[in-house]
């Protein structure tokens, strides 16, 4: 009898990497005897089998336009055997066989303006989510963000002068797509949505925003005899999760949404467990195009950091051993009322912050 044939599968799912990988690379699979760090983004990696492969790492904007992205891919072409991959923090690396090509690689990415490094101790690429280009709910834009910032913090990318490696990570609103970082600039409405009732009943499924709420502050209301939405401002506490589902409860506003700054938020468990990051500055200007404020205080922070951190520990590690109010105190940040969690909600659900609680 003829076996039943199976069914095709019809999703694709993510491609096969090995496809992509350096044939070195693919040789040496799960067989890596150690690896170094001879210059900043430069890393080498040996193999039991004597085989030895360069990584260069540069780094990009994530959002990338084609004639940049060609202007990589030509390089990888030319001086790279034609593969490269993209790590998560949007920067690009190089792989070569051998160290006598190490060094004109490096020069035809710097001759194009791109800039080597991010490797290590160093403060890495910002990773951001979208903002202004590509979501359609950022309060601030996250890639300008960045850009801002990394223009300052350029020598720290190209260096490893910090105790530890430093990721920073930058989102756009409140809710999301936002990551855990060393240092977070995140987004934060200081004021409940502002709702435009006669676009309401047209555009928005009203049970869907109630039970959008995560405090219960939404109710269905009748206004100006249409179905309509009222918030009760005593309990909001401006998240913004109720804007995504329905545009007309307007919550982003030049003036009252600002930045706020967390920090100590790491996933690896590497010398110490995993910690959440906690906020440090709140309230900070959200101010396009190069967002001064929010620079400097990352810039203070990362100051002290350098300057008072044993070798190897991350920011959360050092704040440990330093303690909190020593934080603020050396880093000048001033510890206000919005540091002081009295939601009480949070008492259970929230239990792992710098958070005083009563
Ligand atoms: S963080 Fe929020 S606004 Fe930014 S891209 Fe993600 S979902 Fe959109
Ligand atoms: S901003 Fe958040 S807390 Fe306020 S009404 Fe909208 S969903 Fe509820």
């Amino acid at each position: 009898m003829a076996q039943p044939q199976m069914r095709h599968p019809t999703e694709s799912g993510c491609p096969d990497g090995f496809q992509y990988m350096h044939p070195v690379m693919r040789r040496n699979y799960g067989q890596w005897k150690f690896h170094d760090h001879p210059r900043p983004g430069v890393l080498r990696h040996v193999a039991n089998s004597g085989d030895e492969i360069w990584t260069v790492k540069a780094g990009t904007q994530r959002i990338l336009d084609v004639f940049t992205l060609r202007k990589l891919t030509e390089i990888g072409d030319k001086f790279a055997d034609g593969y490269v991959r993209f790590t998560i923090r949007s920067n690009i690396e190089y792989m070569v066989p051998d160290e006598a090509r190490v060094e004109p690689l490096i020069k035809a990415l710097e001759d194009a303006g791109f800039i080597v490094g991010g490797t290590a101790n160093s403060v890495a690429m910002i990773s951001h989510t979208q903002g202004w280009l590509h979501c359609d709910i950022p309060g601030t834009d996250a890639s300008g963000v960045v850009k801002s910032m990394m223009d300052e913090l350029i020598d720290e990318f190209k260096n490893c002068n910090m105790p530890n490696r430093v990721h920073i990570t930058t989102s756009c609103c409140q809710i999301n797509c936002g990551g855990q970082g060393d240092i977070a600039i995140n987004v934060q409405h200081t004021k409940p949505p502002k709702i435009n009732h006669d676009l309401v009943a047209n555009v928005c499924e009203r049970p869907t925003v109630v039970a959008r709420c995560p405090v219960a502050a939404i109710r269905p209301a009748m206004v100006n005899g249409k179905p309509s939405l009222e918030v009760d401002e005593k309990k909001c506490i401006c998240c913004g999760a109720c804007f995504p589902p329905c545009p007309p409860m307007q919550i982003n506003d030049a003036e009252e949404t600002k930045l706020a700054i967390w920090v100590g938020g790491n996933h690896s468990n590497a010398r110490s467990k995993p910690s959440f990051q906690k906020l440090v500055a709140a309230g900070v200007p959200n101010n396009p195009p190069r967002w001064p404020e929010a620079t400097a205080i990352v810039k203070r922070i990362l100051k002290e950091y350098k300057e008072g951190a044993k070798d190897w520990e991350r920011i959360n590690d050092w704040i440990d051993r330093i303690g909190w109010p020593r934080f603020f105190e050396v880093t000048g940040l001033p510890f206000t009322k919005y540091h002081i969690d009295n939601w009480t909600g949070a008492r259970n659900s929230l239990n792992a912050s710098t958070h005083i609680r009563f």
